[in-house]
């Protein structure tokens, strides 16, 4: 973990274990010292059944477990029910990045890591979805707040990982743990529009498994999606 003098966190309403949803190592990487410094009791929740395709799934899946292990953080890898999030996003195929079908994406996550924390004890949500820049954080907070309603003994902790240099942190942890970098925010729709926007721009298509963070070329282009 850095050395970085943090200010301590607090939970909200006095609660006291927080069930974490992550995306990905790079977003998770601040989230995760931040709690650790904090001395919170927390788990990290994979479920991501949105990234696309399977090879890019466990590249990010394994990154994400490889820093959890190394920090001795509890790792709840759920299901890739891919069939079930095409199903839900079915009709919104074109709908913009921060739009409806992200929505539609965001809740499905989050319905399924409160579902998980009220069954087993956790009485915090919270997710590291927010601290990327491409998001739209009131758009994430209302869907956490939406699928911790639903039970009456969770809450959701709308923190702003970004603020007080999270951001920049998140940047440094990434680079300084070589964690894989993902070009694209995760399903098959933003991989395309995000190769249509290159193929305007006159850039190479998006390979997968080839950027890390840490590596010369990467400096530079450096929020994860
Ligand atoms: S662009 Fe990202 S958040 Fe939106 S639907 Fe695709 S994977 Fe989900």
């Amino acid at each position: 973990m850095t050395d970085f003098k943090r200010t301590k966190l607090e939970l909200p309403e006095g609660r006291s274990k927080v069930l974490m949803h992550s995306c990905c190592a790079p977003c998770s990487g601040e989230v995760m010292e931040a709690m650790t410094a904090s001395g919170i009791d927390y788990s990290i929740f994979f479920y991501n059944p949105n990234i696309h395709p399977v090879r890019e799934y466990e590249i990010r899946k394994e990154e994400n477990i490889r820093f959890a292990q190394k920090h001795n953080i509890p790792f709840i890898d759920a299901d890739y029910d891919m069939d079930n999030w095409f199903d839900r996003v079915k009709g919104l195929e074109d709908a913009p990045e921060r739009g409806e079908r992200c929505t539609v994406c965001f809740d499905m996550r989050f319905e399924r890591a409160a579902l998980y924390a009220h069954e087993h004890g956790f009485d915090t949500l919270t997710s590291a979805l927010g601290i990327s820049r491409w998001k739209d954080m009131n758009q994430i907070n209302d869907c956490g707040e939406r699928a911790a309603a639903r039970y009456s003994d969770l809450v959701y902790w709308a923190y702003n990982w970004r603020k007080g240099g999270g951001s920049q942190r998140m940047i440094q942890i990434s680079k300084r743990e070589e964690f894989y970098q993902q070009e694209y925010c995760g399903c098959v729709y933003s991989l395309r529009d995000t190769n249509r926007w290159r193929r305007e721009h006159g850039r190479e298509r998006i390979k997968i498994g080839v950027k890390y963070y840490g590596q010369e070329e990467t400096l530079g282009e450096d929020t994860p999606r």
